[in-house]
């Protein structure tokens, strides 16, 4: 790509008031193809003016989009909803060209944002408030839910539409405006969701898309109109938001990184967890914070598991996430040829600390798409605990194995470790699986299901390093973190205590 080149590539713009908004700051970034390697555009980098003109927006959104009814903004969720599900699928190319996932994946996390859109159509019932009567002789109390006003959310690469709909469904619901900072790697998702917002009559304002990097990040922690950070992305960033919103008086909620790990035990139906290692291990190139990384194997079923895993991943198809003449690969490209080459270290460090690699999917290379940024599903055994493969997040399709002798020590190391986002079992034991439900250190946990991502109405989030906050994302958390309760207490004289002539209703 020369520098002329880049001039004449499109410029992803901002949404702010209602309509795109090209950028001044004359700072960009580029957005690739994953699958071909091909820089297809440059995102604008948000500067000073920007940021202050989004979030000037946004306070003016706020004043209108509250005002409205809860019936009229119902209206607008609905429009939204419906919008979004007859139109899904512009949405899954849009975020495969920029993100490299397969298509049906890309669908799949539209879908699963759709819930949490239709869980908030319903927010009426969620934001109402409680009311208790004569408390005290002539007195009740009650409380209100209402919007906390200018509210900013910053969103990672791997899920570009659904870790923003998160978050927003519900914050708009409440009444809040949105200011959404998407990650610079495949910004388009969150200016296409945001045209849909016009189209299904949201005021201009009340959602907005601001492009950029750490300077936009750091605009939204530091403004005083904005009132809350939600944030999802790897634990250091989300602990250095945590820190900053909360020093700048800001209610925050800063999702992280994660290590999973799924525990086998022997008594286990092994074919059954062969097909849900693949998919939770290397579905969407295992760029997921909910894939399974770590397989922990109770002897004596690793030799046999692994055998049907390397069989599997035989099977597997890796190619360009759009498909080629109408089929579609099962697992597309890594986003960025840095992302692929920081994996492929793990898996020299691995193997240099003495994991057995038995399928190495370093240098792998798809005919006619050399450029693109693939690796290989790559299944590590007998990798040792100590070992940095083994306890940081490679964010890869890698899978590692580890031979443990017992369901304890198999629970013990998943209580060591520094995340704790997601996990799961795998048993036909049902004491054992009520064992590990209650022992287990992590927010999320599974029973025979590999990826125990919480439906809309539960919440999403985990434990340690994997969550910075008190609130978790969606479901209940969702409503309480973008409203704050209002209590009154009210004292009320009956009429007849005054009677007429003081003013009092003459009630007869
Ligand atoms: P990232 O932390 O690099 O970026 C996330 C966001 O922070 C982006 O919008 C980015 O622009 C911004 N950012 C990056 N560096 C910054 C800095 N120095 N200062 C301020 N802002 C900064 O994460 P990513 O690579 O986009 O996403 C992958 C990570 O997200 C993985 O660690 C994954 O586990 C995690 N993740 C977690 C969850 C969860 O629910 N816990 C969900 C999805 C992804």
């Amino acid at each position: 790509m020369s520098a002329a080149d880049q001039t004449t590539q499109p410029v992803i713009p901002h949404w702010i008031d209602g309509a795109e908004h090209a950028s001044t700051s004359g700072r960009t970034s580029p957005v690739f193809n994953p699958a071909t390697g091909e820089v297809t555009a440059q995102v604008a980098l948000a500067d000073e003016n920007e940021i202050a003109l989004a979030i000037a927006s946004a306070e003016r959104g706020f004043q209108v989009w509250s005002g409205y009814s809860a019936a009229k903004r119902q209206t607008v969720l609905f429009a939204f909803r419906e919008l979004l599900n007859s139109r899904k699928h512009e949405l899954a190319e849009i975020i495969t060209a920029e993100h490299g996932k397969v298509v049906s994946d890309a669908l799949g996390e539209i879908l699963r944002g759709q819930e949490v859109v239709e869980l908030a159509c319903g927010f009426p019932s969620l934001i109402k408030g409680a009311y208790s009567e004569s408390v005290s002789t002539g007195v009740d109390v009650y409380s209100l839910k209402q919007p906390l006003g200018v509210v900013g959310i910053i969103s990672p690469f791997n899920f570009p539409a659904m870790v923003p709909m998160w978050f927003f469904p519900i914050a708009i619901a409440a009444g809040n405006a949105v200011v959404l900072k998407p990650s610079e790697k495949d910004p388009s998702a969150a200016l296409w969701l945001a045209a849909l917002w016009k189209e299904a009559g949201l005021p201009d304002g009340a959602f907005t898309v601001l492009q950029g990097d750490k300077a936009a990040v750091d605009g939204l922690l530091e403004s005083p109109v904005v009132e809350s950070i939600s944030f999802v992305g790897s634990t250091p960033i989300a602990q250095y938001i945590y820190e900053s919103a909360s020093r700048h008086g800001k209610r925050v909620q800063a999702l992280g990184g994660a290590k999973n790990h799924m525990l086998v035990l022997p008594d286990a139906d092994l074919d059954g967890v062969a097909d849900a290692a693949i998919n939770a291990g290397f579905g969407a190139a295992g760029e997921r914070c909910m894939a399974v990384s770590v397989l922990l194997a109770v002897e004596p079923v690793a030799d046999e598991l692994i055998e049907k895993i390397r069989e599997r991943i035989g099977r597997l198809h890796v190619g360009n996430g759009a498909g080629v003449d109408g089929v579609e690969p099962d697992m597309g490209p890594l986003i960025s040829a840095a992302h692929r080459d920081k994996v492929s270290q793990y898996v020299d460090i691995a193997e240099a600390d003495g994991a057995n690699v038995v399928v190495d999917g370093r240098g792998f290379c798809v005919e006619g798409s050399e450029d693109g940024f693939f690796f290989g599903p790559t299944l590590l055994d007998r990798i040792p605990t100590d070992s940095r493969a083994y306890t940081e997040e490679i964010f890869g399709p890698v899978l590692s194995i580890v031979r443990v002798a017992s369901y304890d020590e198999g629970l013990a190391l998943i209580n060591s470790g520094q995340f704790g986002n997601g996990t799961a079992i795998f048993t036909n034991d049902g004491g054992a699986a009520r064992r590990f439900q209650h022992e287990v250190q992590v927010g999320m946990v599974g029973i025979n299901v590999p990826i125990p991502v919480p439906v809309a109405y539960h919440s999403f989030g985990g434990w340690k390093k994997s969550l910075f906050g008190d609130a978790k994302a969606y479901g209940v958390h969702g409503f309480d973190f973008f409203t704050r309760e209002k209590a009154i207490t009210a004292r009320w004289l009956d009429p007849a205590a005054r009677g007429s002539e003081q003013g009092g209703i003459n009630l007869g």
